[in-house]
């Protein structure tokens, strides 16, 4: 029933280019065609750039209640930027338990690899978060991501 929905905000970050709205619409129709199951996929995605100024980094860091860091496996640039980003979360949300999904885009494109599964991984454990790569062209770990966070969304609030 109604009551019993809990909304959470899954923020997703990262630099330009590097899928987010490519993720983003795949989750809003993955929850469109779910609609009444609320409590697994009633959650509002946000997904705004940084450096747009629609909203400030400062908001982007204290609106969500979950996290998806994306960065794209063909741009190093993107997944030194999803460093910075993970550590200025934990600056700003220091006591919180925040679920977080550091997530590698675009790994259908395996020839303009620049950043290896291994290193994905290891940053990943270095900033104490899930890791996955997708392919939001090829629909390819979407699905798993999304469902990924929801249970971690999930996990936080039943020990609660
Ligand atoms: P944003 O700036 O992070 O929101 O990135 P966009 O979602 O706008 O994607 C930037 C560009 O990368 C667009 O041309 C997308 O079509 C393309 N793109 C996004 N995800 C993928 C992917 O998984 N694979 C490939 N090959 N291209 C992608």
């Amino acid at each position: 029933t109604e009551s019993e929905c809990s909304f959470s905000r899954v923020v997703v970050i990262g630099e330009n280019g590097v899928g987010k709205s490519a993720l983003s619409g795949i989750f809003a129709g993955a929850r469109d065609s779910m609609g009444s199951n609320c409590d697994l996929l009633g959650d509002d995605t946000y997904e705004r750039t940084l450096d747009e100024g629609s909203w400030s980094q400062e908001q982007c860091m204290q609106a969500g209640d979950a996290y998806l860091i994306v960065y794209s496996i063909t741009d190093r640039a993107s997944f030194e930027k999803a460093s910075e980003l993970r550590i200025r979360l934990r600056r700003t949300r220091q006591s919180e338990d925040i679920p977080i999904i550091l997530v590698g885009n675009k790994s259908d494109l395996v020839r303009r690899r620049q950043v290896s599964v291994t290193e994905g991984r290891a940053c990943a454990v270095v900033f104490d978060c899930k890791f996955i790569e997708t392919s939001a062209a090829v629909h390819h770990n979407v699905q798993e991501m999304f469902e990924g966070i929801v249970r971690q969304v999930r996990l936080r609030r039943d020990s609660k």
